[in-house]
């Protein structure tokens, strides 16, 4: 009939309306709480742009992104950016699209270099600083992010990540894909619960070379938009699963392209870290143990 239709009509024109979905299927317990999270986005290239994307169009609160770079003509064998939009920074194209695609979503653009000391005083100060559209807050978190997702392509940007959420005592998601641009990987890193990029850096361990001895001058690393695809939709599947508090976050999740192959592993922090944040949120975590032991068994 004639009314059932518009009323189809109705809820398809809602982009929300699926979304909404999961929750009456019983995935999600309250999907409209994704409006109440802020994420950082590290590194807005290949992995970084797609990322934004998925989670603006889930409706995410809030959205801060990192990067130096400006678009290239060079990057078109990616994803997100377009021809017209070379020259701007990456941040600001960025913002362009994203606020176009949803208007709701607060977009920060921090076009800088986090490995500087004035772009990690910026850095820094940018994570702390609160949500001004969050009224209320259930935790009293020194962090003002819910969540850090880091898509940088170099060994040193990372550990500037891990230097800040080690201080912060922040969660964080690192993502990666390898030169050859067949392989990826995802890990999750909660400061004294798991190992810090500085405990055990996941490059090294899946492939036994340093990640800077692979990255030589001049010589141009390869790059597959399906790679990168992949790696940005299992980094923000589990970011959601993160957030949303549905299913099992992956500790760590490799991608290798050639065999369809998605190797896990779980990574403890190593006592001899040589980060001293890392140490002390290791400390805290040994403390509180009796108290989450408590609250398990009384579940
Ligand atoms: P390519 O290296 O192949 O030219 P790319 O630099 O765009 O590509 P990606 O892997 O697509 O690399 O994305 C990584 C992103 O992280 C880039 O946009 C890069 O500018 C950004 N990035 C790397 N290091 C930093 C840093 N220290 N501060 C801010 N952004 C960074
Ligand atoms: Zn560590």
């Amino acid at each position: 009939s004639k009314v059932k239709e518009m009323s189809a009509e109705v809820v398809d024109s809602n982009p929300y309306s699926r979304l909404m979905a999961l929750q009456r299927m019983g995935i999600v317990e309250n999907y409209e709480r994704i409006r109440d999270f802020s994420v950082a986005i590290v590194g807005i290239g290949g992995v970084g742009s797609v990322s934004a994307e998925m989670l603006t169009r889930c409706g995410i609160g809030r959205l801060l992104l990192y990067d130096y770079d400006t678009v290239e003509l060079a990057n078109m064998n990616r994803l997100f950016f377009r021809p017209e939009q070379v020259g701007m920074t990456k941040t600001d194209a960025a913002v362009q699209t994203l606020s176009e695609i949803n208007p709701d979503v607060v977009l920060e653009s921090y076009s800088l270099n986090i490995t500087t000391v004035k772009g990690f005083e910026v850095f820094m100060e940018s994570l702390r600083r609160q949500n001004p559209k969050n009224s209320v807050r259930d935790d009293a978190r020194s962090a003002g992010i819910d969540l850090v997702l880091s898509c940088v392509d170099n060994y040193e940007a990372r550990m500037v990540v891990n230097q800040a959420c080690n201080e912060l005592n922040q969660t964080w998601i690192e993502s990666g894909v390898s030169e050859d641009a067949v392989s990826g990987h995802i890990q999750l890193l909660i400061p004294g619960e798991t190992a810090c990029f500085a405990c055990a850096p996941p490059l090294v361990v899946a492939s036994g070379v340093d990640e800077r001895t692979l990255k030589r001058e001049g010589v141009c690393a390869a790059s597959l938009p399906t790679t990168m695809g992949v790696v940005a939709g299992l980094l923000v599947q589990n970011a959601l699963k993160f957030l949303l508090k549905f299913g099992e976050v992956s500790p760590y999740l490799g991608y290798n392209s050639l065999k369809d192959f998605f190797p896990t592993m779980e990574m403890r922090p190593n006592p001899q870290c040589s980060n001293s944040a890392c140490l002390e949120r290791q400390k805290e975590y040994l403390l509180a143990k009796p108290v989450r032991d408590a609250l398990a068994k009384a579940k």
